[in-house]
């Protein structure tokens, strides 16, 4: 991370970014990265690694364990853990930013003391299963039904695209409760994968092979009454809840990724050699770093703005909303220079093709660019 630049973090945040990196470059060398790549496979001793350090309580209070972690301080780890994979960053998302703060912040205590514990340990992983097949942007429009039956409830529905649910132990499930009330019908339920009734179908996707995407088939599947998350109908101010810290740490995805593109082009253009000169003397060449250096600096300085609005107590949805877009979208801006810069190395095997790959999902994730341009437009009172 050469041109890293840590201006107005504290000596902890540097502390954590240095950590991690070191920690990531021992246990996930690049030649490790290719292989889990090549297998399709979860990154499972880096996950596992990054629980044995204690960086899986990052977020939580200390209370039930955690480390009290601010926005930026998540922020700054989220980049680095983005800067060196992107999939041990969707390990890490799926399992404590999404799971951990659903249980954080919705779980009743029987089933929050039940798993948080093992997940800060690394022995619970967990998964958000949202999106359907007719119903993604929509998320409110789901189709996925659960009913009454005892003391619990009965699911029956069909999930999609849902990430590193193949190698979790708990969903957190999108379910109407009652169909004909909109958002207001929308529940939030755990549900166990182990469940009788459940069944995962890991997806091949262009890039996000260690964080796969997967079909879950929901039929008839118990669920006990303590897995509903808040309030039966109440679900959806529960999913708009966590959106400010998932677009700030999508942003920071970007930013650390889009950092480690310009890295890896950098080293390549200092000692290719075409026409008898380094392709870096060339100026058409030395733009391309310019220009991906611009792109770079904008999404850290959108992100970290961001963090900082968020830790003050701010209404920050105008800033995680901007982050977010112009994080993940110079992020791919970024990937495609740096694989312009890097000629056929670049798109044949090697690290380029993979981060390339990777960095197409940014805009379309977690809020889609379209989506997050709405919100935006939505809150500039464009109409008299
Ligand atoms: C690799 C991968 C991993 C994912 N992981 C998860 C996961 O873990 N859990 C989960 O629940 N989901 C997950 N998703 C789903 C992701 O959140 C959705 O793909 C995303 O929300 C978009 O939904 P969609 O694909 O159904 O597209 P659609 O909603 O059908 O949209 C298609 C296009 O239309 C545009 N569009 C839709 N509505 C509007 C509008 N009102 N105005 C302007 N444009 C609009 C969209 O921006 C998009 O360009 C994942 C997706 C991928 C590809």
């Amino acid at each position: 991370m050469t041109d890293y630049k840590t201006f107005g973090f504290t000596d902890e945040q540097v502390m954590i970014r240095d950590n991690v990196l070191g920690l990531l470059q021992r246990v996930l060398p690049q030649s490790r990265i290719a292989e889990l790549d090549a297998a399709q496979a979860d990154p499972t001793e880096a996950f596992q690694a990054l629980a044995a350090d204690g960086w899986l309580a990052l977020p939580f209070a200390e209370a039930l364990g955690g480390a009290n972690a601010s926005n930026k301080d998540m922020a700054v780890f989220i980049e680095a853990l983005g800067y060196w994979h992107y999939g041990v960053r969707s390990a890490y998302m799926t399992t404590v930013i999404y799971g951990g703060g659903h249980l954080k912040h919705h779980a009743r205590p029987e089933l929050r003391d039940a798993l948080l514990p093992k997940l800060i340990a690394g022995e619970h992983r967990m998964a958000i299963a949202y999106t359907e097949p007719e119903s993604g942007s929509d998320a409110a429009g789901i189709r996925t039904r659960a009913v009454r039956d005892g003391d619990g409830y009965r699911i029956t529905g069909q999930k999609v695209y849902i990430t590193n649910a193949h190698v979790a132990d708990t969903l957190i499930v999108s379910v109407k409760t009652d169909p004909g009330a909109g958002r207001r019908g929308l529940s939030l339920i755990a549900v166990d994968t182990k469940a009788e009734g459940v069944t995962i179908k890991p997806m091949n996707s262009l890039g996000t092979r260690t964080s796969r995407p997967n079909e879950v088939f929901l039929d008839n599947v118990y669920a006990p009454a303590h897995h509903l998350l808040g309030e039966e109908n109440g679900g959806w101010p529960l999913l708009m809840r966590g959106l400010n810290e998932e677009r700030l740490l999508l942003a920071a995805t970007g930013a650390g990724h889009a950092m480690r593109c310009l890295d890896v082009a950098r080293e390549f253009a200092r000692n290719r050699v075409a026409f008898g000169r380094k392709i870096a003397e060339y100026q058409a060449v030395a733009h391309k770093f310019a220009d991906m250096h611009m792109l770079t600096e904008a999404a850290r300085l959108a992100t970290f703005h961001a963090a900082d609005m968020l830790d003050a107590g701010e209404d920050a949805v105008m800033a995680t909303t901007t982050a977010k877009l112009i994080a993940t979208e110079n992020n791919y801006k970024v990937a495609d220079l740096a694989m312009q810069v890097m000629g056929g190395a670049g798109y044949v095997e090697g690290e380029m093709q993979r981060l390339f790959r990777e960095a197409r999902l940014g805009p379309i994730g977690g809020g889609s660019s379209e989506i997050l341009r709405n919100v935006l437009a939505a809150r500039m009172a464009l109409s008299a």
